[in-house]
């Protein structure tokens, strides 16, 4: 097991928005985590890259309990968190951004690794290399999120943490997203995706957890959840709630 939480919760002051919640994620899989508004998805990603200390149980990644740890020594563990809404640098340009995402291993590593790395990224994402001298904030939301996943690639991350990539954007562009992460799970890379779009994700990934109210509510195969008949009904178009395809 590459991650593993066994009973975390976690609390913004005294609202409990984790409880208990234990899942993993093995070396090469892409696991799905899904669930409403404000089931807590997001809450779990920051507690996992610590943004948020879990008030209660432990994080283990790579046989080590990261439960205590700072964002920045989760981060040169391995673990690389593309946040929602992107965040990136929108006054530097894309090659700038990109750079900063290999910013805690260019001394460890070498710059000429980081420009191999930054070649690999531009074989996945052809768009940025174009726009590598554009200025980050005046690209396209779609290519904004592109960039914001390389950002996340630079690191090299054994673990990559992806919070909601296709919100806000266009069809084509979420099924563009979708084949790089496709591709990504080709190269053996590790992910752990939170998304609304459950179909798509429950398409692509190995596993899935169900998030409700804080608690994981359901997990099993991808498979096995595309095929519940209460999956379908709440996150997959059934009748009482209608999530886009
Ligand atoms: P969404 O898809 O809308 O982002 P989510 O599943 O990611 O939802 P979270 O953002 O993790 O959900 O929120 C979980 C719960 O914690 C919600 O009830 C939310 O209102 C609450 N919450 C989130 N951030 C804070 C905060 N900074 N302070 C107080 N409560 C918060």
């Amino acid at each position: 097991m590459l991650l593993e939480l066994r009973g975390v919760s976690s609390y913004y002051g005294q609202i409990q928005a984790l409880k208990e919640v234990s899942l993993h994620v093995n070396a090469g899989e892409i696991v799905a985590l899904i669930g409403a508004n404000g089931a807590g998805k997001t809450t779990l990603l920051n507690t996992i890259s610590g943004l948020l200390q879990p008030r209660e149980g432990t994080i283990w990644f790579a046989g080590r309990n990261i439960s205590r740890l700072s964002p920045a020594q989760i981060v040169s563990l391995g673990i690389s968190h593309v946040p929602e809404h992107r965040q990136i640098f929108g006054t530097m340009t894309v090659y700038d951004n990109l750079l900063l995402g290999a910013y805690h291993r260019y001394r460890r590593d070498g710059k000429q690794a980081v420009l191999r790395d930054m070649e690999w990224v531009f074989e996945i994402f052809p768009v940025l290399r174009e726009r590598r001298e554009q200025l980050a904030g005046t690209m396209s939301g779609g290519e904004q999120q592109m960039l914001a996943v390389a950002r996340g690639l630079m690191a090299r991350p054994r673990l990559m943490l992806l919070d909601e990539p296709s919100l806000g954007l266009a069809p084509l562009i979420v099924r563009e997203l979708f084949r790089v992460v496709a591709e990504l799970r080709e190269e053996g890379q590790t992910i752990l995706l939170v998304e609304q779009n459950a179909r798509a994700a429950l398409r692509l990934a190995d596993r899935g957890y169900v998030l409700e109210n804080g608690r994981i509510a359901l997990e099993g195969t991808a498979e096995s959840l595309l095929h519940n008949s209460d999956v379908q009904m709440a996150y997959l178009g059934g009748r009482r709630t209608a999530v886009s395809p």
